[in-house]
């Protein structure tokens, strides 16, 4: 089968990341000193693709054999916007794991009575929720999840 794309984000695309992380791809956020060396590294390294809102690093990471996606503009619907001309992202919908949307970690699900921090309120209304190992963020399918589907739909239509 084949693999779903996996990338990383340089500084400028970190909203970028987390809504592909929220739709489940793998996604690395990559910033700081020296990020774009790091970036260049790792792509040629792993086959990541990145994305850059910076052509010269763009150019740097094509010239080296990587792959990257340029994504200028300066709102997140305009990113997506480039990037789903490049990469085919709706057939992926629906079919990847849930992802922490902070810090790129798989979720499991697990009985929302085993994570002691939880409101009351929510340990009653969802019997399940989804855990981060990782960075310990727990996600429900609450009031914002609403939200959240109409923004994903905006971006993928
Ligand atoms: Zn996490």
């Amino acid at each position: 089968m084949e693999e779903p794309p996996s990338f990383i984000a340089d500084e400028m695309n970190g909203r970028l990341a987390r809504w592909l992380r929220i739709l489940g791809f793998d996604c690395l956020y990559i910033s700081g000193g020296n990020a774009d060396n790091n970036i260049l590294k790792l792509a040629l390294k792993t086959g990541r693709i990145v994305l850059t809102g910076d052509k010269e690093l763009y150019r740097k990471i094509i010239r080296r054999g990587g792959y990257a996606i340029l994504t200028p503009g300066d709102t997140l619907e305009n990113k997506f916007r480039y990037l789903k001309n490049k990469i085919d992202l709706k057939k992926w919908v629906g079919k990847l794991p849930h992802r922490c949307s902070v810090c790129n970690s798989i979720l499991v699900k697990v009985p929302s009575s085993t994570i002691p921090d939880l409101p009351p309120s929510v340990k009653e209304r969802f019997t399940y929720v989804w855990h981060c190992n990782n960075c310990g963020k727990t996600y429900w399918e609450g009031s914002h999840w609403i939200n959240i589907k109409k923004q994903i739909k905006r971006l993928l239509t």
